[in-house]
């Protein structure tokens, strides 16, 4: 028995006969030509037939997962024609005379390296997919590509690393699990992972070459931990803990492509918060309608300087691609009171809860403001993306915005820079705001309302000290009024309402935010389907 750590990417367990995948046998040689002329022909012939297998990769992923998951297929054929890429290679044939399978190896290596050593996470993990365009091109030279890993019955895939292309050619109804010692989170093929909803993990440190074809493991994503030659008394535990998980499955699953409905007809939009790009995996598995709150802020959290508007329209896009033409809503930047970056310098507050935050700062600093905006026009070309403001109390912030909107648009026009002016909306999160919600909802596209916030604002309770925790009542009548008030001051200027603070998912409160008129509720992933099937019970 072998006990191993590495870390979920998907939850779950699973148990069966290991197939390792050990990639280290390919290995390339470089060899001294004659012609250059021939070779760069046969590299074109190669790079022809590897954007011919991409296609086809990506109508197989399009058909099974999707045509927001099946882009990842797209990139890989605009890295392959990059020009950076095929000059690089060009040159070390004509300037070395050597062999096109080497060029491209060595020139993926050069390329991948550099996207590993970027800051930006989403750059980070480009480097597995150059990887992975070279290898397909060295493959195609060697005149053995699209080979794919035959698997006969139910197994455990054990690899070094998984590529993105790897992973969607494998036949997922035989794969009982993934682990492989690298791999970051955030790769394509731990989305795969996640999307095929399979126990996955990374980072397991393991010797492939001591690990036998065959032989037993067990795979439990809750823990992140692998066990080869497991116990029988272990095997007893896992059969128990997947039978388990099977039952508790099968009860939300089939609420999976159901549609939110009440009894009586009443559609809920169901859509799901996340925090960052990382998140979307969990949105996908639990069968999000939309992205009701995208917290943009954690982008700026634990960096020592601001993000660029590339940085964030890369992600944004990500966002917005990966849930296809799925309404996606992104917070303007909320920062300040407990989210705290050091180079804003935001300086200590006597209250930092109703202190410089939020709104506040993006209309004081619209420098910061204007980057962000840029870069959410730019990203709303890529999908269905709304935005919404946090911490509104007046309509002249509004009328502020619009005016700071309207500009970037004109500046991106002036550029001649591809943009969207988006839906636009408010959080609902202050006293102040449900006060005067009949005036905002004139001005807006629609309410999201922030119960977090909301409620500690109404019942001046502090939602950051732990000494209050039995005084927040999140039940409390006031503010339940409070959100009923919004969604009538929404509704009789035909303005669509939601919630997305905690409240939200509360499902003793479902049937009377139902009543009430909520049009959307925005909750964790993981509470999804367990708002479905609450909401197709109801009224
Ligand atoms: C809220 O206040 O309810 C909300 C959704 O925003 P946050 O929790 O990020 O302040
Ligand atoms: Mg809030």
């Amino acid at each position: 028995m072998m006990e191993l750590t590495g870390k979920s990417v998907c939850k779950g367990t699973a148990m069966g006969p290991v197939l390792v995948i050990d990639k280290r046998d390919f290995v390339v040689k470089r060899r001294k030509i004659q012609d250059a002329g021939a070779e760069l022909e046969r590299l074109e012939r190669a790079v022809e037939l590897s954007g011919e297998q991409l296609q086809a990769l990506y109508e197989k992923a399009r058909a099974e997962v999707g045509e927001a998951r099946a882009a990842i297929f797209e990139v890989h054929q605009m890295l392959l024609e990059d020009e950076d890429y095929q000059n690089a290679i060009h040159r070390i044939i004509e300037n070395e005379m050597v062999n096109a399978e080497f060029a491209a190896a060595l020139t993926g290596d050069h390329f991948s390296e550099m996207f590993a050593g970027m800051d930006d996470e989403y750059m980070k993990a480009r480097a597995a997919d150059i990887r992975d365009v070279s290898n397909r091109l060295v493959q195609n030279l060697q005149g053995n590509a699209g080979e794919k890993t035959v698997i006969s019955g139910p197994v455990i895939i054990v690899a070094d690393d998984l590529t993105p292309s790897e992973t969607v050619q494998m036949d997922k109804d035989k794969i009982l699990a993934f682990a492989t010692v690298q791999g970051s989170s955030q790769s394509h093929t731990a989305i795969l992972a996640r999307m095929m909803n399979i126990p996955a993990l990374v980072g397991v440190p393991m010797e492939l070459d001591q690990l036998k074809n065959g032989m037993t493991a067990i795979v439990d994503g809750g823990t992140g931990r692998m066990i080869l030659n497991p116990s029988p008394e272990q095997c007893r535990q896992a059969e128990a803990r997947i039978r388990e998980e099977r039952e508790q499955e099968m009860l939300l699953n089939c609420l999976r492509g159901k549609a939110t409905v009440t009894r009586s007809g009443r559609c809920v939009h169901l859509y799901a918060n996340i925090g960052n790009v990382s998140d979307m995996g969990h949105v996908l598995e639990n069968d999000a309608e939309g992205i009701g709150l995208f917290r943009s802020e954690f982008l700026y959290l634990g960096r020592q300087a601001l993000p660029s508007e590339e940085e964030q329209f890369a992600a944004y896009r990500q966002v917005l691609q990966m849930m296809a033409d799925k309404k996606v809503i992104i917070r303007t930047l909320d920062i300040g009171a407990d989210k705290q970056a050091e180079y804003l310098q935001l300086g200590k507050e006597e209250n930092p809860a109703m202190g410089y935050r939020a709104i506040r700062i993006c209309l004081r600093q619209p420098q910061i403001f204007r980057t962000q905006l840029r870069a959410l026009m730019r990203a709303a070309v890529y999908g269905n993306l709304a935005v919404m403001y946090p911490m509104i109390i007046s309509t002249q912030e509004i009328k502020k915005i619009h005016k700071i909107v309207e500009s970037v648009g004109q500046e991106l026009k002036d550029s001649g820079i591809p943009y969207r002016i988006p839906e636009q909306g408010i959080m609902i999160e202050t006293p102040a705001a449900v006060m005067i919600s009949e005036e905002l909802a004139q001005l807006t596209d629609f309410f999201s309302i922030g119960t977090n916030d909301l409620t500690q604002y109404t019942l001046a309770i502090d939602r950051q000290n732990e000494k209050l925790d039995d005084f927040y009542d999140a039940r409390h009548p006031a503010v339940l009024r409070m959100i009923k008030m919004t969604v009538d001051s929404a509704h009789r200027h035909g303005k669509w309402v939601g919630i997305c603070g905690e409240l939200g998912a509360d499902l003793q409160l479902t049937e009377e935010f139902v009543r009430m008129g909520v049009d959307e509720l925005s909750v964790s992933p993981a509470m999804i389907l367990k708002l479905r099937k609450r909401i197709r019970e109801i009224l």
